[in-house]
């Protein structure tokens, strides 16, 4: 499947052609409730849409549920609409592709397609994602996030890549600092993820490197009125997108998601938690511990690739920058004020965690490093 991509400050008007070019007569919008309406992404997009019948749907709350979806999927199903288009932040966009696909295929029961992506056998309607936060890069991708009874599932097909990514930074001007802060940490956790995945490619850490290269320099000032850095977070979130579209997340993911859920972390901040500690943990690791299959050497130039990009000698040091950072821009470092405090916390978390991304890690995550990754202070990795 391909995307056409309009990137960069003003492409939100090619929402017009878009719309034009599919005779679209009725338009199914998704949106966050509050996050459309107050900080003016409705102005900006309105008067795109005239002409055609407008249905919103924002019947939902972040981190998509299975069962908003399917109120999503019934309106789809009684309104017919043309085209949908999702505007929001990463729940959103997931929860347009969720409902596009889903509504378009012959099985019905959707939590069995999520369970079994098999049964994705239909391509759905024509889909256009419109990011409003810098961080997820879901608008680059072709998976959609939802849980179902407080598990996290992915979503995989090529199918659910939008069709249109419009990455317009104007829309992200009045995103308030926290919300910036968490979803810059999920575009560099991501890129940095993706680059030392076991399933990365010389494309895949080209957008990964690229990304990474491009966030540094501004992450501590795009929460600012710095226009120029939110256009380089807003295209950079996107190419962190494209990366992890090719090769997936790794570990500080996959333990992030019951934090999400029993902790009440936001996304962002909840991946940022443990990356840093993985930067010593893969930098260090014995041969027997590597589950890269091109082996110890080709992980240690990897780490030492990252570590050059974050102008470090080591990654002990890399790690303190790490947690700097986040302290800097506002994200809780200390899991055990997050309330992340006993052997129970740790089990609730390692028995939601999922395997398909821990799988992807380049470095066995065992039960003890679990342990150490929740219950002990970043410092003593630094
Ligand atoms: P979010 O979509 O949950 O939004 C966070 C908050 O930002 C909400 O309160 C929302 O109302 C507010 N918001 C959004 N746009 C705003 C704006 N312009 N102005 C003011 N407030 C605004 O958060 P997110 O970090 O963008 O997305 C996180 C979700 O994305 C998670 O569910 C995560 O699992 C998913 N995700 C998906 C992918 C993928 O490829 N499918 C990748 C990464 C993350």
């Amino acid at each position: 499947m391909s995307q056409q991509a309009f990137i960069g400050p003003g492409n939100l008007e090619h929402v017009k052609e878009i719309i034009e070019s599919h005779q679209a007569r009725k338009i199914l919008l998704v949106t966050g409730k509050d996050s459309y309406v107050q900080p003016g992404v409705k102005d900006a997009l309105s008067p795109f849409l005239t002409g055609s019948e407008v249905i919103r749907f924002c019947d939902f709350t972040p981190n998509p549920k299975l069962e908003d979806a399917q109120a999503g999927i019934r309106l789809i199903n009684e309104a017919q609409p043309d085209i949908v288009i999702a505007i929001g932040g990463g729940s959103v966009i997931d929860m347009g592709k969720l409902i596009v696909i889903l509504s378009a295929q012959a099985e019905k029961n959707s939590e069995k397609v999520v369970l079994n992506q098999d049964l994705v056998r239909t391509k759905g309607l024509p889909f256009v994602a419109i990011p409003t936060t810098a961080g997820t890069g879901s608008e680059a991708t072709h998976f959609a996030v939802v849980y179902i009874e407080n598990v996290k599932y992915s979503l995989a097909h090529d199918y659910i890549l939008p069709d249109y990514a419009i990455v317009d930074s104007l829309l992200t001007h009045k995103v308030p600092s926290h919300i910036i802060a968490s979803c810059s940490m999920d575009a560099l956790t991501q890129a940095i993820e993706s680059y030392w995945s076991v399933g990365s490619t010389e494309e895949s850490k080209a957008y990964a490197s690229r990304a990474i290269k491009m966030i540094l320099p501004v992450v501590k000032s795009v929460h600012e009125e710095d226009s120029k850095a939110k256009e380089i977070m807003a295209e950079a979130a996107y190419l962190s997108g494209k990366a992890i579209n090719i090769t997936k997340t790794t570990a500080s993911h996959a333990i992030s998601y019951p934090i999400t859920t029993y902790f009440n972390v936001p996304h962002g901040h909840a991946v940022a938690l443990l990356l840093g500690k993985f930067f010593v943990i893969h930098a260090e690791a014995d041969e027997a511990e590597v589950t890269d299959k091109r082996g110890k050497i080709y992980l240690s130039q990897v780490m030492s690739d990252l570590i050059s990009m974050f102008g470090c000698d080591r990654a002990r040091d890399c790690c303190k920058q790490w947690y700097e950072t986040m302290a800097e821009i506002g994200l809780q470092t200390d899991l055990q004020v997050i309330g992340i405090n006993t052997d129970s916390d740790v089990q609730l978390i390692a028995s939601k965690v999922s395997l398909e991304r821990l799988n992807n890690n380049p470095v066995k995550v065992t039960r003890e490093m679990l342990h150490n990754l929740l219950l002990v202070s970043w410092v003593s990795y630094s």
